[in-house]
């Protein structure tokens, strides 16, 4: 055992010295190094600096590149176009289908010819713009086998008293201005009381497909629904003088859903 520790002693003793030469060594190693750096100052300084300043900005544009540039690149880059064949050409209305089988709608297209109505921001005319959703209801009257008839036609003139047409329901469409720009949404016409219910079943219609605000049902003697003796209704779509109904109104942006509104109201009040 003795003869073991007097090993062990020799070889801790010797790594000692080893560690102790190498400490000494880089002690002096370090006081040279030290003593260059101190000596010879002018030599590396100025290039130091450059050099400090180069990685600085190298590493400025590569974070700058990564962070704010590269990424922009890559969406680019990365749009996935596999779905490709899936995007239809033109959007497909999927509405509820009805069967209107007997009944005759009246559809009022208000104004018309020497009578253009109210001017939408863009320069359509209410006579143009309510003409077109009273073209897709009828469209979508006949598709759901009802009997239509139209006050007017494109840019014609009719008067108030011709446009008292027989029929089962009536719907006059408008889409009028206001002197405040502020006042916006849809409102619901009737001039009877037997409209109301009419009235209410269109409103609810409305309320469900149109993107517009519902103003609700209001009594108003407007001879079109005053001269006729069945349920008739004026709808003001929206107004023209507020910027986002005009907008929606005159770019037909949502003509089927306002008009899937108009089909469903006449369902309701139908059924
Ligand atoms: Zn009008």
């Amino acid at each position: 055992m003795d003869n073991f520790t007097e090993q062990l002693k020799k070889v801790l003793s010797a790594i000692w010295k080893f560690i102790q030469f190498i400490l000494k060594y880089l002690l002096i190693g370090a006081r040279h190094v030290l003593k260059f750096l101190n000596d010879k100052k002018h030599l590396y300084a100025i290039p130091l600096f450059y050099l400090l300043i180069t990685s600085l900005i190298i590493f400025v544009a590569v974070q700058v590149y990564q962070n704010y540039i590269y990424e922009d690149v890559e969406d680019t880059y990365t749009m996935d176009f596999s779905n490709l064949d899936d995007v239809e050409e033109e959007p497909e209305y999927d509405f509820a289908s009805y069967d209107f089988d007997g009944v005759h709608v009246v559809i009022d297209p208000g104004h018309g010819g020497y009578d253009p109505g109210a001017v939408s921001q863009s320069g359509l005319l209410e006579e143009n713009i309510v003409f077109e959703y009273a073209d897709a209801l009828r469209d979508r009257l006949l598709e759901s086998n009802a009997e239509v008839t139209l006050t007017r036609e494109l840019e014609e003139s009719s008067e108030l008293d011709e446009r008292g047409i027989e029929g089962d329901l009536f719907i006059s469409l408008h889409s009028d201005t206001f002197e405040d720009p502020g006042i916006h949404g849809y409102t619901v016409h009737y001039a009877h009381d037997f409209q109301i219910e009419f009235a209410e079943a269109i409103t609810d219609g409305m309320a469900v497909h149109s993107p517009m605000y519902e103003r609700g049902i209001r009594e108003n003697g407007y001879q079109v629904i005053w001269q006729i003796d069945y349920p008739g209704v004026l709808v003001e779509l929206g107004y023209l003088s507020n910027p986002i109904d005009d907008y929606i109104l005159s770019s037909y942006e949502y003509k089927h859903e306002i008009v899937e509104g108009l089909m469903l109201g006449i369902s309701n009040y139908i059924d």
